[in-house]
């Protein structure tokens, strides 16, 4: 149901109906620098632009996405000093750089795909990219935009009058900090370009360019990358909060200045996810990841819903109680779904269907109110307005944009998690929104198969006993025409204390 987006754009510090000029979308967004896994509040940055890109889908638009790899030169400071994020992983784990690359952007994947965030059309890694690199900053320099100090080639922010812009800072607070930690930079808001390599030792990962070995700085990556795979100016560019007032106004710098072109003309930025005692930094080591959330019961798209529950320009605290309650929002949501009845109240009437959809679209359109838009889609499967086969199609529609899955559990009684076993010659389906652990599998699946064996030896009292353990449990028991047998978990925590004795 196209509908006219409005996004909040960081250039313009107001909401805008977005009308793009490129057809695909010209969709960039900054990627992870790939030298420890991504930790949740990455995590989130990347799930609010997943909502972006399925609602520029959802409103008709072809998208083309690019995503990069940082796999080289992001320094310990956006002030281009200390040491390299990736040289600094290797050190950790006694690896080599191009092995830490590898795996961790391997490990980032993975997290995208179980996020269900669709796959960009374009993942380009750093080091596929250095000599586009070179030539933009041989670019710049013709066109006087460097310098040359002892550890690097600079970009010359004072030729750039509109430097401080994008960010809305003042130019003379910035003069007032510029003595502390500047090197030979002319002015604090100058910025590598390309660094070189120390000369008493060897890098890792460096290459030769025309100012000698050395290798990139980090913000002429995206320029280079969005160049070199985009058209310009781009229609969106995205990121995290923490990229504005830095990376991102060194990229306009960098690209506005060696093409002549506005860099992109919708910019949207992610507010962080907050731990109680402050920012969760993957550099800080105090993070969470997928993993920690699976070990405590909290799936992926458990996750993602958790992400629904702020707008994604307020910051959102996390706990794992919040996480646990998005999660069992989630389970919720897919019983009742699992609960329509397809048969009931007649066909589909499009027009009804779209009419249940307007809060819904209402909330996506008006910068992506992820909170409003659960709420509504609540709204719609609670009203009986629509028959069952219009609430199906109205939660396929939702879930094109909300990516969690939904249908699944509708049209074939599966949901996040589901395992089908086979015991003692009976075949068991488990579903759950959530990780199953081994002990509950197994006792749900054992039960199972004995409540088959009384039934077939026509035992009802002992059926109707493990039945009623099973609802107790908050497990729903469907025995299905292939002779198999279905077990929706619902709230798992109350089904391990039930039935697993925990
Ligand atoms: P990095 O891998 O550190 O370059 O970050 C990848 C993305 O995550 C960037 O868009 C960052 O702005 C974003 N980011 C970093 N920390 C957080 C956080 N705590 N919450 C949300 N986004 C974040
Ligand atoms: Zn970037």
């Amino acid at each position: 149901m196209p509908k006219s987006l409005f996004l909040y754009n960081t250039a313009a510090a107001a909401k805008e109906l977005f009308v793009p000029e490129n057809d695909p979308v010209a969709l960039y967004c900054c990627g992870p620098t790939v030298y420890n896994y991504a930790h949740i509040g990455n995590l989130r940055t990347y799930i609010f632009e997943d909502v972006l890109k399925r609602a520029l889908m959802w409103c008709g638009y072809g998208v083309r996405h690019v995503v990069n790899i940082t796999d080289v030169g992001h320094l310990a400071s956006d002030a281009d000093t200390g040491e390299d994020k990736m040289e600094k992983g290797a050190a950790r784990e006694g690896k080599s750089v191009w092995d830490i690359a590898a795996f961790y952007t391997e490990r980032f994947m993975a997290d995208i795909v179980s996020l269900a965030v669709l796959q960009p059309d374009i993942w380009p890694r750093a080091t596929e990219h250095i000599p586009q690199m070179i030539a933009l900053v041989k670019t710049l320099e013709e066109k006087g935009f460097t310098y040359r100090t002892g550890d690097g080639i600079y970009f010359d922010t004072a030729r750039f009058p509109s430097y401080c812009d994008f960010a809305r800072v003042d130019p003379s607070s910035l003069r007032a900090g510029e003595r502390v930690g500047m090197g030979e930079k002319r002015c604090a808001t100058d910025f590598a370009l390309w660094k070189f390599s120390p000369a008493d030792s060897r890098r890792q990962m460096e290459w030769q360019s025309p100012w000698g070995v050395g290798f990139p700085g980090w913000h002429i990556e995206c320029s280079a990358m969005s160049l070199a795979h985009l058209p310009q100016p781009l229609d969106i560019h995205c990121g995290g909060m923490d990229h504005i007032r830095v990376h991102h106004a060194n990229e306009i710098a960098q690209t506005e200045a060696a093409t002549g072109k506005k860099c992109a003309r919708y910019w949207m930025h992610g507010e962080f996810l907050v731990l109680d005692k402050g920012k969760m930094a993957k550099s800080g080591g105090n993070f969470v990841t997928l993993s920690t959330l699976k070990e405590r019961g909290i799936s992926p798209l458990g996750y993602r819903m958790f992400c629904y529950t702020a707008h994604y320009r307020t910051p959102l605290t996390f706990s794992f109680e919040g996480a646990l309650s998005a999660e069992q929002g989630l389970a919720n949501l897919r019983k009742v779904i699992l609960s329509i009845d397809k048969s009931r109240g007649g066909g589909v009437n499009i027009d009804y269907v779209d009419r249940a959809l307007e809060p819904f679209a209402d909330a996506i359109c008006d910068d992506l109110n992820m909170p409003r838009a659960v709420a509504a889609l609540w709204e719609g499967l609670r009203g009986d307005k629509l028959s069952g086969a219009e609430k199906l199609a109205f939660v396929r529609e939702a879930d094109r944009v909300l990516g969690l899955d939904l249908l699944k559990t509708a049209e074939d009684g599966g949901a996040a998690a589901e395992v089908t076993e086979e015991f003692n010659g009976c075949v068991i389906t488990l579903t759950a929104s959530g990780v199953l652990p081994q002990s509950l599998k197994d006792a749900i699946v054992e039960r199972a198969a004995r409540r088959k064996k009384a039934k077939a030896k026509r035992d009802f009292g002992a059926a109707d006993k493990i039945r009623a353990e099973f609802t107790e449990a908050g497990v729903e028991v469907k025995d299905m025409p292939d002779g198999s047998t279905r077990c929706a978990v619902g709230d798992i925590g109350l089904a391990e204390r039930v039935l697993a004795g925990d």
